[in-house]
């Protein structure tokens, strides 16, 4: 089947801060998929996190970063969750872009394995692939054969070639094993707030106008 003229790439996250592991995520599916749109999608209130940053914050450095992301694929930044005062739900969000949409575009949510061993406790989770696929990619620390048995039964159920992705609305899951970096905006925001002796490492973790954001606006410091 011919690939459709819209093949859009979602990723989610707190972005708190937003690191090179994001960057590399979404350079392997840009490829992978032949992405013509990605849109970074900062959380409002993640519901399973505590102690997040300002949305203002995020939302810039997520901004900055967008700058320079890919070279062949368009970036754009959505605001539909952040502004949330409420917990926003993925599965909600995708239903709207997908109304949106219509069955003129592809549409991909991209994942860690951190959130697919998670899956299964979001709101309506089954329902994501009426309105989207699923890339999902490979994190060091997280394994996917870990993942609840009714989130595995859907994948193994669900999995493609990436070509499929490309021709297709929705529906589908696409893994890819080859990302093995070892980088989480934890481990940025302790090596920062402690002055670890590995904070060089994590400071190259991020890019470095995210870094002078961070640094000028005093962040993740106490
Ligand atoms: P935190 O450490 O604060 O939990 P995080 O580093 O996991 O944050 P998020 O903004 O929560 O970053 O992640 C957004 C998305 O990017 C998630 O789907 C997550 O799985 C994915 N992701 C983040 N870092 C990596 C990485 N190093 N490799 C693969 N996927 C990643």
């Amino acid at each position: 089947m011919p690939p459709l003229s819209k093949r859009i790439g979602i990723l989610g996250g707190t972005f708190d801060p937003i690191h090179i592991g994001h960057l590399a995520l979404a350079r392997q599916f840009s490829r992978c998929i032949g992405l013509t749109e990605l849109v970074l999608l900062p959380a409002g209130q993640p519901w399973q996190k505590s102690d997040v940053s300002a949305a203002r914050h995020r939302l810039a450095m997520t901004c900055l970063a967008s700058a320079r992301m890919l070279s062949t694929t368009r970036v754009t930044v959505s605001t539909d969750e952040i502004y949330h005062s409420s917990p926003s739900y993925t599965t909600k969000t995708l239903s709207a872009w997908r109304k949106y949409h219509g069955t003129s575009a592809s549409l991909t949510l991209l994942i860690g394995a951190d959130q697919l061993l998670r899956l299964h406790t979001w709101k309506n989770w089954r329902r994501l692939f009426e309105f989207a696929h699923i890339g999902i990619a490979t994190r060091p620390g997280f394994d996917l054969s870990q993942a609840d048995a009714t989130v595995l039964n859907e994948i193994w159920q669900r999995s493609v070639s990436a070509d499929t992705l490309r021709s297709t609305t929705h529906g589908y899951v696409f893994r890819d094993t080859t990302l093995s970096l070892d980088i989480s905006a934890t481990d940025i925001r302790q090596s920062i707030r402690e002055r670890e002796c590995n904070f060089s490492r994590e400071i190259s973790n991020v890019p470095d106008v995210v870094w002078k954001y961070i640094h000028r606006h005093h962040l993740y410091q106490t």
